[in-house]
């Protein structure tokens, strides 16, 4: 495709000219692809690669390190389960915490739920909120909310500090744990997050795919067994531009008031919940809700034993 440029960094893929092809250790042998009408944007932050560049068929796209992030076509779909499977779990959620979601698409999700108060959101590279402002305007919409308190940090180090019992939910919206993000999937953050949630808070973590990473997640699931005293669920759903086309969710509530993720007590539905300027909810809804904690057997078999 036309547009790209002669310097293409490694992860523009020399196998079809014109084509990114998202190649990692995370998934070896694959690759999903995307044509490349325009290269954006490239940068290098103290954290990581940052490529946005205007794809054929998805939109403009981010990613980060060789690894999409997101794509217009396909970001709803990401950022509202991430969202509204652990706040429509809880009634009157007042205090979130986003770790991560840069982009600020998880804002724009966490903003439509009016008990919400404060919305801190804690993520490591500012690179990524200029980008996202520049280049995904629809996505960056959330920062423009007045609950929104955006600290430039490293999640770890905020959660060490937080208060605790401080959050009604946290919502851990990272990259990979290759890179930046590693410390996110280990048991010491899990327990910094159960302590800054208050009895019967809830957490949901972005955690990866059921087709390629069951040692990571089997991992993540007994850590979670062992720190969080309430529920711990694992969620899944479709998200065509990463690895495998699926993404996973950890869903756990700390000690204290029962939580039941698969029975949203405050469901959002498409329609009652679209504030004007975030537009409509295009992919939750509280059917998706329930169904995404259904697991094929082999996923379910290895993540009930642990
Ligand atoms: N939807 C994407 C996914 O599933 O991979 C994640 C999107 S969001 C862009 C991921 C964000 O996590 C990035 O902006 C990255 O800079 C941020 N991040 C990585 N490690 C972090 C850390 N230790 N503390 C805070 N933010 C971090």
């Amino acid at each position: 495709g036309g547009g790209v440029t002669k310097e293409e960094p490694a992860c523009i893929s020399s196998i079809i000219p014109g084509w990114f092809s998202e190649t990692s250790p995370m998934w070896p042998g694959e690759a999903h692809s995307l044509k490349v009408e325009k290269i954006l944007f490239q940068g290098k932050s103290d954290y990581q690669d940052v490529i946005v560049f205007q794809s054929a068929t998805y939109g403009k796209v981010l990613v980060l390190d060789g690894v999409i992030q997101l794509t217009e076509r396909d970001e709803c779909a990401y950022q509202e389960m991430i969202t509204h499977l652990p706040l429509c779990s809880i009634s009157n959620p007042k205090k979130v915490l986003v770790i991560g979601g840069g982009d600020g698409g998880v804002l724009r999700e966490v903003a439509r739920h009016s008990s919400v108060e404060q919305i801190d959101m804690c993520e490591i590279d500012k690179m990524v909120v200029d980008v996202s402002k520049q280049y995904f305007p629809n996505v960056a919409i959330g920062f423009e909310d007045p609950r929104v308190n955006l600290v430039i940090g490293d999640g770890v180090a905020f959660l060490k500090n937080a208060a605790e019992g401080t959050y009604d939910a946290v919502i851990v919206d990272s990259s990979d744990p290759i890179g930046p993000a590693k410390e996110l999937f280990e048991k010491p953050f899990f327990e910094s997050v159960n302590r800054a949630l208050r009895p019967g808070g809830v957490v949901c973590t972005q955690a990866e795919s059921l087709w390629l990473h069951m040692d990571i997640i089997e991992d993540i699931v007994s850590n979670c067994r062992e720190i969080f005293k309430g529920s711990v669920n694992y969620a899944w759903t479709s998200v065509p531009t990463y690895p495998s086309g699926v993404i996973g969710f950890m869903l756990c509530s700390k000690e204290g008031p029962e939580v039941d993720f698969k029975k949203p007590v405050s469901p959002i539905d498409a329609d009652e919940s679209s504030i004007k300027s975030n537009g409509p909810l295009r992919f939750y809804n509280f059917e998706i809700h329930s169904a995404a904690f259904c697991l094929p057997a082999f996923a379910k078999k290895v993540i009930d034993s642990k």
